[in-house]
């Protein structure tokens, strides 16, 4: 039975990458070791790490006054790195967008000296659909405004990146970073933990902007954004085997085209899930029409026991972690970078017959 992998991270891996790690796994280029047993100051680890580097600063047109940090503690740790760094002592505005965004700015609340003031929300409408942010509603004299590019659990995803003025844009893009044609100037700092589209879990990627490094004092140095650009990384053992997997996602990403590359693939994979959701008279999406992230499509029939039905027959077919989050319920369809596009043709096969024989109701 084919397994297709539908995880909202961690998440499918390109196969050609797990091949090219295996063949490698027992003996890194004639060192006799696995890459995860080398030292991370070692000459072999070096040119990983700065080979990942160039590659995701050359897949994403990173600008050189950029920063590329390779962390760890989730994009989670960056929730409370990003206020502790920039906003001691100011004001930090925010964007409520979903579960993520809350746990962002709850994090930002935690601390006494930040004053955090959520600017726009679609909590009330259960988060489904983007708020709209226009430069009016910056207060100028912020230290960023924070926003969740891409909503993981609801479906959502900013069509267009806000205006700011002078206010640095922090986002979180933890599940569309390389799979929309982003200009990395229109932010100040992007963070986004690898388990969707750059690795395995346990690394967490930052890029940002020099003059926003060293802003505010930072007591513990794990968390002190100069302490790890001055170190490249390398202040404690970095997640040496996530860095090397990002790195040989990053050379399959550059084979594929590049971001404008996949970028395409994963918009038709979407188009064709969004046309089949469209056309069916059983399954519909709770995400308004003009906030639909083409990376994770929830999907419902609105009967909580058919959706249930749905999974149970959807995962005994190989459709893997199908399930809505447990906060919205239903299904979730994520179509990161690395999944088939197969896969998702088979999925509306096997909703259109489970259409037919649950009588389109
Ligand atoms: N932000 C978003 C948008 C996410 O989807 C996730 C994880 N699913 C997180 C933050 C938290 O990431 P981590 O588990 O790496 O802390």
């Amino acid at each position: 039975m084919t397994i297709y992998n539908f995880s909202a991270g961690p998440a499918v891996l390109p196969k050609p990458v797990l091949e090219k790690a295996q063949s490698e796994f027992l003996d890194y280029r004639g060192s006799g070791m696995s890459v995860m047993e080398l030292s991370h100051r070692s000459s072999l680890f070096d040119d990983i790490i700065k080979k990942a580097e160039a590659l995701l600063r050359e897949l994403m047109g990173i600008p050189d006054n950029y920063k590329v940090l390779f962390l760890q503690g989730g994009a989670s740790l960056q929730f409370s790195m990003v206020p502790l760094n920039l906003a001691q002592g100011k004001k930090a505005l925010y964007a409520n967008t979903g579960s993520w965004s809350k746990k962002a700015i709850s994090a930002a609340k935690a601390l006494e000296n930040v004053e955090v003031e959520v600017i726009a929300s679609s909590e009330a409408d259960n988060f489904t659909y983007i708020p709209t942010i226009t430069e009016d509603m910056i207060d100028q004299e912020a230290a960023y405004l924070h926003i969740t590019t891409n909503n993981t659990i609801v479906g959502t995803a900013y069509q267009s990146i806000p205006k700011a003025g002078k206010v640095p844009i922090v986002a979180d893009m933890s599940s569309n970073i390389l799979a929309n044609d982003y200009k990395v100037e229109d932010f100040g700092i992007i963070y986004a933990g690898a388990q969707k589209n750059i690795g395995p879990a346990g690394l967490t990627v930052v890029i940002i902007r020099d003059d926003l490094i060293g802003l505010c004092p930072v007591a513990e140095p794990m968390l002190d954004y100069k302490i790890q650009a001055d170190n490249d990384s390398l202040y404690n053992t970095p997640p040496t085997f996530a860095i090397y997997i990002a790195k040989l996602v990053f050379e399959w990403l550059q084979e594929k085209g590049g971001v404008p590359g996949i970028l395409k693939e994963d918009q038709e994979k979407a188009g064709l899930l969004y046309e089949a959701i469209a056309n069916s008279a059983l399954f519909k999406s709770p995400v308004r029409e003009d906030s639909r992230s083409i990376t994770n499509i929830p999907f419902v029939t609105g009967d909580a026991e058919l959706d249930k039905k749905f999974n149970a027959e959807a995962l005994a077919a190989g459709f893997q972690n199908l399930k809505g989050h447990r906060s919205v319920g239903g299904m979730r369809a994520s179509l990161y970078n690395a999944f088939p596009k197969q896969g998702v043709r088979d999925l509306i096969a096997f909703m259109e017959a489970f259409e037919k024989e649950n009588g389109g109701a």
